[in-house]
């Protein structure tokens, strides 16, 4: 039997997407906000998560004031307390969650022998802890929708990268972290991926430069010279491939790390 599937499928059809509730952490800037204002262009209503609700204001209005929905909400991802009322107040205002995008982060770069343990701990506590907590209240929603999307932010660092100890831990963790999600929850329609992005200009790689006591100019020219594409990402080029990976169409890719870093990783 010859497998003509995609021939057979009609040329002109459209695909139509359902509106969904998507949550984004840490969605006051960067990859957060770009992800943010592309899901709500996708179609969705958009949950602005990040420590402050004051902070999340911008992405907010660049959203509704382009016709979309979105609320602002103000929540520490490593408080189990803050997430379950973000999460509750989320499926009250705007309907039950059903895309989630862990994308909240900080960086405590420095050598392991000058570490503080606070440093171990706090990086643990926003990866790691954040998108366990966040997952667990959300994915109550997805399973009895029987449908889910659920994204988390790993890094090329997760490969190992010098002064990153504690970071790497984590962003290597999420990818076990992922893989046992879409194990868990395939059954009930949801899927869970990982994006690891490379080099992308945000505040993050802005205060990466500061330590290095170099200009942050300086800094994406040097990172672009080693990037195969010849240039270093910017926030919505992880955002395109979070929206592929929240859209109804991405239905059997789960369980995948997709490196977003302008070249191969090994
Ligand atoms: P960013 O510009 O620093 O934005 C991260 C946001 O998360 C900030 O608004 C931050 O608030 C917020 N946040 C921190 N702790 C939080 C908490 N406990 N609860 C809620 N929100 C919290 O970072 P980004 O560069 O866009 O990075 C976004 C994600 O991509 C992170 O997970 C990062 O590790 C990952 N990533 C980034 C790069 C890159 O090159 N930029 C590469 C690989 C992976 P504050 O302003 O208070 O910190």
């Amino acid at each position: 039997m010859q497998f003509i599937y995609a021939l057979e499928a009609p040329v002109t059809g459209t695909t139509t997407t359902t509106q969904r509730t998507a949550i984004v952490t840490g969605a006051a800037r960067g990859i957060g906000a770009a992800t943010a204002i592309r899901l709500a262009r996708d179609g969705h209503a958009v949950a602005v998560l990040d420590l402050e609700e004051a902070w999340c204001a911008e992405t907010v209005s660049a959203i509704t004031s382009a016709g979309g929905r979105a609320i602002a909400v103000g929540v520490d991802v490593s408080s189990p307390e803050q997430v379950e009322a973000a999460v509750e107040r989320v499926a009250m205002e705007l309907g039950a969650p059903t895309l989630l995008v862990n994308n909240a982060g900080i960086i405590r770069d420095n050598l392991i022998f000058k570490m503080p343990v606070e440093d171990w701990d706090a990086v643990m506590n926003v990866h790691l802890r954040g998108a366990f907590l966040m997952t667990k209240a959300v994915q109550a929603h997805m399973t009895v929708e029987k449908y889910g999307r659920i994204v988390n932010l790993s890094s090329t660092s997760a490969q190992g990268n010098r002064g990153q100890v504690n970071y790497s831990a984590a962003k290597a963790g999420i990818q076990g972290f992922t893989k046992t999600l879409a194990i868990e929850l395939g059954r009930f329609g949801v899927t869970a991926n990982a994006v690891a992005p490379g080099f992308i200009a945000t505040d993050m790689t802005r205060q990466t430069a500061k330590r290095m006591n170099i200009s942050f100019e300086d800094f994406l020219a040097g990172a672009a010279e080693q990037i195969p594409v010849g240039r270093v990402g910017q926030p919505e080029d992880i955002a395109n491939t979070i929206s592929f990976l929240t859209s109804e169409e991405a239905g059997y890719v789960s369980g995948q790390v997709i490196y977003v870093a302008g070249g191969p990783q090994d």
